[in-house]
C-alpha cells in the first residue's frame, strides 16, 4: 500500500445484520461489488475499497460479518465493532428505518457512546416521507440526529456523502483534477446537451462501450454530479457539439458483477433512462435477446425515452446461418419496440461503433422535434378522410402539446376506436417521418 493510501480518511459501516450495510457501501461506490441478498448475514467478509465524492478519495470499511450466535449480545457487538473502527475516522451507524431500534442497535450505540470516535447515524430504508417523520425515535441512541437515505433507491445517498465529507473535516483532501478531466469538487453546469443511457445486462459490454466511445473522441471529458447528486454524468465533447453520458458511475470503474447483482444494475439503468434523452439497449449476442432484456427493454419504452438496440459482441458470431438467426430473435422478441434501428457491433474490436453517433443524433433530433400545428392538422384531416372513424366521431383540432417524446393532443367530438387512433398515431409518424421515436397521443373530448 502506498503512503499516499495509508492516508486516506476512512469510514467504516457498522450496525447489526440486515439494516443495510452491504446496500450502502455499494451505493457509496456507486456499483455492485458485493452481493447482497436477502437473508441477514449474508455478507460475512468485512470489505474495503476505496471510493471518491466530489473529487475526494476515502477508504470503506463494511465490517459486514457478525460474531456467532450464543455469546452474550454486549460482548459479542463490542468485539466486532471494537476490531473495525480501530481504522475509523469516521463511523457510519447504520440503523433501519423501517423497523426501528432493535437491542442489537441499543448494543452498538452503547459502545459507540463509551468510545471517542467520530459518529454519524444513518437510517437507512428511510424510503418514503413517511419513515423519515419516524425519525426522532433514533435520537434516543445519544448518538446526535440521524441522517435518511434509502440505500436501495441511493435517495439522499448524495447528501449523507455530503456530510461525510464534511465531517472528515481536514482530513478530506481533493484529488488534483488530471488533465482534460474534472473530478474535483467543481460543479459544471449541465449544458442543454443531449442526454444519454447506456442500459443492459451485465456483461453486456457497456463499459467496453463507453470507453470505447468516449475514448474515440480525442475531445475533453468532464465529469460532474448527476441530477440525482450520486449518480456521476460525464460530458463528452463531440464534433456535433457535447453529449452527456447519464449516469456512469458503474463504468468508471471496472466491475465484477455478479449475475447476482443484476437487479441493482436494473435499478441503476432505470434511474438513468428517466434522466435520459435517447437510451442505447445493449444486448450480448452471443446469448441473444434474454428474458431481462425484454423488461428493460419495455421499461425503457414506457419512459418515452428513444431506443437504439445494440447487439454487442457481434464479430463472436462467425456464422452466417446463426447472424440470421440471433437477428430475427432480436425483431421478434423486441417486436413491441416498433421500427427501432439495431446496430451489430463490437465495442471490443471498435467494428461499427461509428455508425452510433449519427443514430444517437436522430433519435435525439426527432425526440425534441415539433411539428407546425396547420402540418399536424392537414395530416389528421387527410387520414381522416381516406379512413374515417365511423359513427361520426372525428378529431376536430389537433395539436403537438409537448416534444420529448413528441406528444399529440388531438379534440375530438366523441371517443375513437382503438383500431381508428392506431392509424392516426401511424399516419402522424410516417408523414413526420418520426422514425423510430416514440410518440404519444393523447385523446380529449370537446366538452
Ligand atoms: P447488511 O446485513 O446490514 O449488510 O444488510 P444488506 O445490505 O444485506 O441488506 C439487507 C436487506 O435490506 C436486503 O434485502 C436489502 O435489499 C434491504 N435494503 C437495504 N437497503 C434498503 C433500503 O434503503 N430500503 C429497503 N426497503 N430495503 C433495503
Ligand atoms: P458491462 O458489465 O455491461 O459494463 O460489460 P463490460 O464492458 O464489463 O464487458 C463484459 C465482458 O465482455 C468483458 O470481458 C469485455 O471485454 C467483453 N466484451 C465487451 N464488448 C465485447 C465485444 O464486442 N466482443 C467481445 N468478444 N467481448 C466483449
Amino acid at each position: 500500500m502506498s503512503a499516499m493510501e495509508t492516508q486516506l480518511p476512512t469510514l467504516v459501516i457498522v450496525g447489526r445484520p440486515n439494516v443495510g450495510k452491504s446496500t450502502l457501501f455499494n451505493r457509496v461506490l456507486g456499483e455492485q461489488q458485493a452481493i447482497v441478498e436477502d437473508r441477514p448475514g449474508v455478507t460475512r467478509d468485512r470489505k474495503e475499497l476505496e471510493a471518491e465524492w466530489l473529487g475526494v478519495p476515502f477508504r470503506v470499511i463494511d465490517t459486514g460479518g457478525w460474531m456467532p450466535r450464543g455469546s452474550d449480545l454486549d460482548d459479542k457487538v463490542s468485539r466486532q465493532v471494537e476490531a473495525a473502527v480501530q481504522e475509523a475516522d469516521l463511523v457510519l451507524f447504520v440503523v433501519d428505518a423501517s423497523v426501528g431500534i432493535l437491542e442489537e442497535d441499543e448494543a452498538v450505540a452503547n459502545w459507540l457512546r463509551r468510545g471517542d470516535h467520530e459518529v454519524i447515524v444513518v437510517a437507512n430504508k428511510a424510503d418514503n416521507n413517511q419513515r423519515e417523520e419516524q425519525l426522532w425515535q433514533f435520537l434516543s441512541l445519544g448518538l446526535g440526529e440521524a441522517i435518511p437515505v434509502s440505500a436501495l433507491h441511493g435517495r439522499r445517498a448524495g447528501d449523507l456523502l455530503d456530510v461525510v465529507l464534511e465531517r472528515f473535516g481536514d482530513k478530506a483532501v481533493a484529488n488534483e483534477p488530471t488533465e482534460g478531466a474534472w473530478t474535483g469538487d467543481v460543479e459544471i453546469e449541465a449544458p442543454d446537451a443531449p442526454r444519454v443511457a447506456i442500459v443492459g445486462r451485465p456483461n453486456v459490454g457497456k463499459s467496453t462501450l463507453f470507453n470505447r466511445l468516449v475514448g474515440e473522441d480525442r475531445s475533453v471529458v468532464h465529469d460532474m454530479a448527476g441530477t440525482t447528486r450520486d449518480a456521476i454524468d460525464t460530458i463528452v465533447e463531440t464534433e456535433d457539439g457535447p453529449i452527456v453520458f447519464v449516469d456512469t458511475a458503474g463504468m468508471r470503474r471496472r466491475s465484477r458483477i455478479d449475475d447476482s447483482a443484476e437487479y441493482y444494475s436494473m435499478v441503476r439503468a432505470l434511474r438513468a433512462i428517466d434522466d435520459a434523452d435517447v437510451a442505447l439497449l445493449v444486448i450480448d449476442a452471443t446469448e441473444g435477446v434474454t428474458g431481462q432484456d425484454q423488461r428493460l427493454a419495455e421499461r425503457v419504452d414506457a419512459s418515452g425515452c428513444p431506443i437504439v438496440v445494440l447487439l454487442n459482441k457481434w464479430e463472436l458470431i462467425d456464422d452466417p446461418d446463426h447472424r440470421i438467426e440471433i437477428e430475427a430473435g432480436v425483431k421478434r422478441k423486441l417486436a413491441f419496440l416498433g421500427d427501432v434501428p439495431v446496430l451489430k457491433i463490437s465495442a471490443l474490436t471498435g467494428k461499427n461503433v461509428h455508425k452510433l453517433r449519427p443514430r444517437l443524433q436522430e433519435a435525439i433530433t426527432q425526440y425534441h422535434r415539433r411539428v407546425p400545428t396547420k402540418d399536424v392538422n392537414k395530416v389528421i384531416a387527410d387520414a381522416q378522410q381516406q379512413s374515417p372513424a365511423g359513427g361520426g366521431a372525428k378529431v376536430l383540432f389537433a395539436v403537438q402539446g409537448a416534444t420529448d417524446p413528441p406528444t399529440f393532443t388531438l379534440f375530438v367530438n366523441r371517443e375513437l376506436p382503438q383500431h381508428h387512433v392506431r392509424y392516426l398515431e401511424r399516419r402522424i409518424r410516417e408523414e413526420f417521418e418520426f422514425g423510430s421515436t416514440p410518440i404519444k397521443l393523447r385523446i380529449r373530448k370537446k366538452s
